[in-house]
């Protein structure tokens, strides 16, 4: 197969929602990229759904409220947590006075929202099927990568910034030399999707007992996405002992979900396995790249906050990227030009990945004195007004959006989905 040569203003590796909506948004200011996605279509594996409420304001502020709303989501009002058979807390998401809640959207919606979007103008290329293999470097400076199609033909890129969006396993990242501190947590994931009665309603749920717990999540248009712990490297074990075992410690948990189980949970076909882990990557770019996403800080699926930061960091280094490139001060973006942006989103990070080790450690306890301390932890937290200034902290620390970062993507932005 024939080698090619392409050059563009800006190469994203990972075409996820930190890629294409980054993607989308340099090319709504008139800056050529090209978004190299390994998979061949939007249905990829089972992942990451619910927006939190400061990026649905984000997204709306930018012009996608007509394509959310065209497609359809669900809002999650709240969550309730009860541990060991009992009620002990709940946040109503609505109190937050953000002005909007939580969404559950499918994340291949929402991609094909920004690349719709993306595909308006003239300088967006999203292409399929097209892996990274290896970067370009010289005199230091990273000035463009190797792609590799489906077809087995390669294609030499040339850009002045390669941005690594390719997620928690980064090619990119490790091609780049830059380390990532990947701190396992003590539990691992299961997840699995059940029909939504309709008496659930809207809220999320929280069900734990002792050291097991259930995720509940409301889900569009009509399930519950559910994850359960297990410790870490137990999978085998699990498998072992049966699946009517697996199905049993379910139902147990939360014996509202019996029938749903027994009905619906046929096979380890209907789960998927999720490793959880941090990851924290002290360096995140170097002359000519960057890191966004989970490629470049990889959190934990307490809070839903993975695609909430993806794209907060598209959002927040559209507008860091079109200035460099603008000032042309060097062939490629450097570090410097992205040194700002690195800063305050990896304060941002730690903060996320500060408050979910603590909800980890106390998700943990199996011990009677443990589990004691933890209700009682939490039923008082319940009754007390500063129970929505710790959880506002995390759910809505986005809101540090400045507007004025945003002004520019407004203005060069068409209205997305009202067919401009
Ligand atoms: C099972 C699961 C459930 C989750 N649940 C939630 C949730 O409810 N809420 C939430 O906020 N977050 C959740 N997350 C996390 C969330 O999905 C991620 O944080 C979010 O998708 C990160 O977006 P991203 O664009 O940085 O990376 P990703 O979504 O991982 O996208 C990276 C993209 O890069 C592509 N890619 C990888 N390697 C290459 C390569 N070599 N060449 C080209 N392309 C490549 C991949 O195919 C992928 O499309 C969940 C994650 C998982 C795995």
């Amino acid at each position: 197969m024939s080698d090619q040569t392409v050059q563009t203003d800006v190469l994203i590796v990972g075409g996820g929602p930190a890629g294409a909506l980054l993607g989308h948004l340099l090319a709504r200011r008139g800056i050529d990229v090209l978004v190299a996605e390994r998979q061949t279509s939007l249905e990829r594996e089972f992942r990451g759904e619910t927006i939190a409420a400061p990026s649905v304001v984000t997204l709306r502020r930018l012009g996608f409220g007509p394509a959310l709303d065209g497609h359809g989501y669900l809002p999650t009002e709240g969550v309730t947590m009860r541990m060991e058979g009992r009620r002990v807390m709940h946040v109503d998401y609505r109190r937050f006075g953000v002005g909007e809640v939580p969404i559950d959207i499918p994340q291949p919606a929402l991609i094909k929202i920004f690349i719709d979007a993306g595909q308006r103008h003239r300088g967006f290329d999203y292409q399929f099927g097209t892996t990274f293999t290896r970067l370009i470097e010289q005199d230091g400076a990273i000035r463009g990568a190797w792609l590799r199609r489906r077809d087995g033909s390669s294609v030499e890129v040339r850009a002045r910034l390669v941005v690594g969006a390719d997620g928690r396993f980064s090619k990119v990242r490790h091609a780049a030399g830059l380390t990532a501190d990947v701190q396992q947590m003590a539990r691992d994931f299961l997840q699995f999707r059940l029909p939504r009665p309709p008496q659930w309603g809207q809220q999320a749920e929280l069900v734990i007992n002792r050291d097991r717990h259930l995720v509940v999540l409301p889900t569009f248009p009509d399930s519950l996405r559910i994850g359960t712990n297990l410790p870490k490297r137990s999978l085998g074990a699990l498998r072992k002992a049966g699946f009517d075992a697996f199905r049993s410690v379910v139902a147990a948990l939360d014996p509202r979900l019996a029938p749903l189980v027994q009905q619906h949970l046929r096979t380890w076909d209907d789960t998927s396995f999720l490793e959880i882990f941090t990851a924290e990557v002290p360096q995140w770019s170097r002359d000519g790249l960057i890191l966004v996403g989970d490629a470049s800080h990889t959190c934990t699926p307490i809070l839903g906050q993975g695609v909430n930061v993806a794209i907060q960091d598209a959002v927040c280094l559209t507008p860091v990227i079109a200035a460099a490139l603008a000032a042309d001060r060097a062939p490629v973006v450097t570090s410097a030009d992205t040194a700002e942006f690195v800063t305050q989103r990896q304060r941002h990070k730690a903060f996320v990945t500060r408050f979910q080790r603590i909800q980890e450690s106390a998700l943990a306890q199996g011990g009677t004195v443990g589990v004691l301390l933890r209700r009682a932890r939490y039923r008082t937290l319940d009754v007390l007004p500063l129970k929505y200034r710790i959880f506002g902290s995390v759910l809505n620390a986005p809101h540090q959006i400045d507007p004025a970062d945003l002004a520019e993507d407004v203005r060069t932005g068409p209205a997305v989905g009202t067919g401009d």
